[in-house]
C-alpha cells in the first residue's frame, strides 16, 4: 500500500476513536485538529494516486507505442527479406525486388541509407539537369543523380 494512503487510514482510525471519546465540545480543538490532519494526508494521498496513475498511463502509452514499433519491425524484415542490393546506376545502389522483371526505371527501388535503418523508403525519380535522373528518399533527404539506369545501358 502506498505510504500516504496508510497514514491517512491510521488519521481517520485516530480521529474516529476521537470522535467516539468525545463529548460535547470540551475537546473542539482537539477534533478540529485531527480533522485538518486527516484532511491533510487525504490530499497528498490523492495527489499520490493520481501521480501514479499518471505515470502508469504513460507507461502504458509507451508500451503501445514500443508494441507497434516492434510489429512494423518484423513486417519490415519480412519484407526486407524479399529484396536485395541492386547497383542501378553507375555507383548508385539501391535496394530492389529480388523478383522483378523489366527495366530498373519502372522497379520500385528502396533507399539503401533507410534500409539499414530499418525503415522502408521508397525512392521517388525526378528529371535533373542535363537529362539526368534523380532518386530521391523522401525519410533521409538522400539524392543520388545519374545519367543512365544500368538496365538501360545494357538493353
Ligand atoms: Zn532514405
Amino acid at each position: 500500500m502506498i505510504p500516504e494512503l496508510l497514514g491517512a487510514t491510521q488519521s481517520v482510525q485516530a480521529l474516529a476513536s476521537l470522535l467516539k471519546s468525545a463529548n460535547g465540545l470540551s475537546n473542539y480543538n482537539e477534533i478540529l485538529l485531527a480533522v485538518t490532519e486527516v484532511n491533510t494526508k487525504l490530499m497528498n494521498a490523492n495527489a499520490v494516486a493520481l501521480a501514479s496513475q499518471e505515470q502508469q498511463s504513460l507507461l502504458a502509452k509507451q508500451l503501445r507505442d514500443r508494441e507497434a514499433e516492434l510489429e512494423a519491425l518484423i513486417l519490415w524484415k519480412k519484407d526486407a527479406e524479399l529484396l536485395e542490393q541492386v547497383e542501378v546506376a553507375q555507383g548508385v545502389f539501391a535496394y530492389m525486388k529480388k523478383d522483378r522483371r523489366g527495366p530498373f526505371q519502372s522497379q520500385p527501388k528502396y533507399c539503401a541509407n533507410c534500409y539499414f535503418s530499418n525503415r522502408p523508403s521508397l525512392l521517388q525519380e525526378s528529371r535533373e539537369d542535363y537529362r539526368n535522373t534523380g532518386l530521391n528518399c523522401h525519410l533521409c533527404d538522400a539524392k543520388m543523380v545519374f545519367n543512365f539506369y544500368k538496365s538501360e545501358i545494357a538493353a
